[in-house]
């Protein structure tokens, strides 16, 4: 039994193959998200008002079909219900389901697919159209919907397909026009993704949207990189950094990044890599302070370089070390030798620990 009550899905191999059963059974729960359930009673409650006002099955059948597949059903799954109820309302007083369009900024993870959430996987399958960045990998895009508009919005570094004042309204006029809209990022949208200045713009023009995590680079990588970020011995904080350099110099909170016990995590941080490291030494942290520098996490050419934080820059210099890259910096970097366990099929690059 598929459980999203009031709704009961059944399934029976009559007798023939009880682990058939139970493979299809985790297919489906997969398929189905759990508000399924909230959304039927929903819908019920509202049987009796579209009886009244819609008299042919017909009129009525078509009206739910509207809700379905639209905005509205949209809303219910994402936990959007008072907004979707009166949505409803407002769709059956005035006998017309919104065809208003929507923007889903998803989060599409650090590389792997199947590091996708469920949520994500639904909305790649439902959008029309697709803007994504330079981040996302290809693995991930054959899985948006195949006759969905893709819209490449780039971002290499000081090399921007679209200024972002450019993607925000591109967004907007999308939603206008009625579609439904994908904003693809990678990592998580609200980790050094920009996503609050999209979703800022959406919402000063009133557009409907939602806003899907996903797994961010740090989590992906020292997960594949078998890097815990925290451990009871080495490190009981970890703080997220973005070593992007405006103008030459890297601004940050120097004295709060050597904490003893702590786990600094440095996005961006390849083309900076030599004034960040002489910035952290300079305020004391010790040279030898255990780093470890991650090639395109969780995909099958990861590349895992350990070392320390003083001998880092010769490391990147003297290896040909494709981005994008994570920088893991503290002493959980010395478990890697012992938790690494994605090891994948490609040869290792010379010079990987
Ligand atoms: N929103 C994203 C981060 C965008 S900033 C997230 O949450 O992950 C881009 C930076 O993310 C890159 O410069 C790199 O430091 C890091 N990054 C993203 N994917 C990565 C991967 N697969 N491997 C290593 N670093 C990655």
């Amino acid at each position: 039994i598929i459980d999203r009550d009031p709704v009961q899905i059944a399934i029976s191999t009559g007798g023939a193959s009880p682990v058939l059963a139970r493979l299809l059974r985790t297919r489906l729960e997969t398929l189905i998200p759990a508000a399924y359930g909230r959304m039927a009673e929903v819908m019920g409650s509202f049987r009796e008002q579209v009886q009244a006002r819609f008299t042919g099955i017909n009129q009525r059948r078509r009206f739910w079909e509207d809700i379905l597949h639209g905005p509205i059903a949209e809303m219910m799954l994402a936990g959007q219900e008072k907004a979707a109820i009166e949505s409803l309302e407002y769709a059956l007083e005035h006998n017309v389901a919104s065809h208003q369009g929507e923007v889903y900024l998803v989060g599409a993870g650090p590389g792997d697919p199947d590091l996708l959430t469920f949520r994500a996987v639904r909305l790649m399958q439902q959008a029309e159209v697709v803007l994504y960045d330079r981040l996302v990998a290809p693995a991930i895009l054959e899985m948006v919907r195949r006759d969905a508009d893709l819209i490449y919005v780039g971002k290499q570094k000081n090399n921007h397909a679209m200024p972002q004042e450019e993607i925000n309204a591109l967004l907007v006029k999308l939603a206008k026009e009625g579609k439904r809209v994908l904003r693809l990022k990678g990592g998580d949208p609200f980790i050094f993704g920009r996503g609050g200045e999209e979703i800022d713009t959406l919402s000063e023009e009133g557009v409907a949207f939602q806003i899907v995590p996903g797994i961010t680079a740090a989590a992906g990588c020292a997960s594949y990189a078998g890097i815990p970020l925290t451990h009871r011995d080495y490190a009981q904080s970890c703080v997220f950094i973005t070593g992007h350099l405006k103008d030459g110099s890297v601004e940050l909170n120097w004295d709060a990044l050597i904490h003893p016990h702590q786990t600094v995590v440095v996005y961006m941080g390849l083309t900076g890599i030599k004034s960040l490291s002489a910035g952290l030494i300079g305020r004391g942290l010790s040279p030898d302070k255990p780093a470890a520098l991650v090639s395109k996490g969780t995909t099958r050419e990861q590349e895992v370089f350990v070392t320390t934080i003083g001998e880092l820059p010769k490391v990147v210099e003297e290896n040909n070390i494709s981005a994008p890259t994570l920088i893991i910096i503290g002493e959980v970097v010395t478990l890697h030798g012992k938790l690494s366990w994605f090891k994948p099929a490609l040869e290792s690059h010379p010079g990987t620990k």
